[in-house]
């Protein structure tokens, strides 16, 4: 059956360059005793990226096709790593979105049967993010864009971003939104990567931005948008019930004014697709895909992270028929895509 991975990360050398420079926050830095490269996305938060790791993200040819191979992988989708472009100051976060992009757009000419781009951007500067946006989708033929759950302390609901919003959905192109450390303190303080990371921090600062979104309108302004959200949805599906909890009873709401023609649960439903990336407990992908439905799952397996061949298993063994599949497997990427 063919499969399309909807989250699949890369780095190019000069984004791997930018961060080994910057002064602040993110930056790299190389042990070079134990081969590890530690991605430093704050202080006491710090990623371990293996020789083997770094060397995944930096090939887009023979390993990663015949890593895809092995998989049965026919197509990836394309993203720049985390933390993407969002945290730096913006005319360097400007700058390295479009110098990834260029790169990106390449890369997918030269392998237009192995991968499709989505687009990084420099939200802080949201004016140049919406143009560089349109120049992505117009120009460099990449099919959305993927973003990160906090942009330089504030969140994806704050109007000042929405022009990029209102150009993607007028772009009629996905935002893919994926985790990244925490904006909330107590997630990144004590207990490091641990808790910050992706085990805890990364799903409930994403499930929040997320939240937060549904919650500013902006699905009433934009009913069009899409976005999805990669891990299961980022344990929302689980909580689907639970987020109507003040629409259902009202009284919650007084002294906040929150004007919304639909249940939280309903733009989810409505507006959200979500990726099967994780290393997921069974149960827990199969309430995901009962509660969103089949054809609102994309495979996704997070590569060069996690193991792409154990993801397909996972589906494999799913008890679902094989049109819920193919869905599940490339046809609800390529719809969301426009392929
Ligand atoms: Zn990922």
């Amino acid at each position: 059956m063919e499969i399309i991975d909807f989250e699949a990360h890369f780095y190019t050398k000069e984004y791997v360059k930018a961060l080994i420079k910057n002064k602040s926050y993110p930056k790299y830095k190389k042990d070079r005793e134990k081969n590890i490269h530690w991605l430093w996305y704050a202080p006491n938060v710090l990623e371990p990226h293996t020789g083997q790791l770094l060397e995944r993200l930096l090939d887009l040819s023979e390993k990663r096709f015949k890593d895809m191979a092995e998989a049965g992988v026919k197509m990836q989708v394309l993203s720049l790593s985390a933390p993407g472009c969002e945290q730096f100051n913006p005319p360097l976060g400007t700058k390295l979105a479009k110098k990834v992009n260029d790169e990106l757009s390449r890369i997918v000419e030269k392998n237009p049967d192995k991968f499709v781009g989505l687009a990084a951007l420099a939200p802080q500067d949201p004016g140049e993010a919406a143009d560089e946006l349109e120049r992505a989708v117009k120009e460099l033929g990449l099919k959305g864009w993927k973003t990160h759950s906090n942009i330089r302390g504030t969140y994806l609901d704050n109007k000042k971003f929405w022009i990029i919003l209102e150009k993607a959905e007028k772009l009629g192109v996905p935002i893919f939104l994926h985790p990244t450390i925490p904006l909330i303190r107590e997630l990144r303080k004590s207990y490091g990567y641990a808790l910050a990371g992706p085990a805890f921090g990364f799903t409930f600062d994403t499930a929040l931005c997320m939240m937060r979104l549904i919650l500013s309108g902006v699905f009433d302004k934009y009913p069009n948008l899409k976005f999805v959200l990669g891990h299961l949805g980022e344990a929302m599906p689980f909580l689907l019930n639970r987020l109507d909890f003040p629409f259902v009873r009202p009284w919650v709401t007084q002294g906040v004014k929150m004007k919304l023609s639909k249940k939280p649960s309903e733009y989810f439903k409505n507006n959200v697709y979500v990726g099967t990336s994780g290393e997921s407990h069974n149960s827990a992908l199969i309430c995901t895909v009962q509660t969103m439905g089949y054809d609102k799952v994309l495979f996704a397996s997070d590569y060069p992270y996690e193991h792409t061949a154990k993801a397909v298993d996972r589906i494999n063994a799913l008890p679902l028929s094989d049109e819920e599949k193919t869905r599940i497997y490339h046809l609800n990427a390529k719809n969301i895509l426009g392929l």
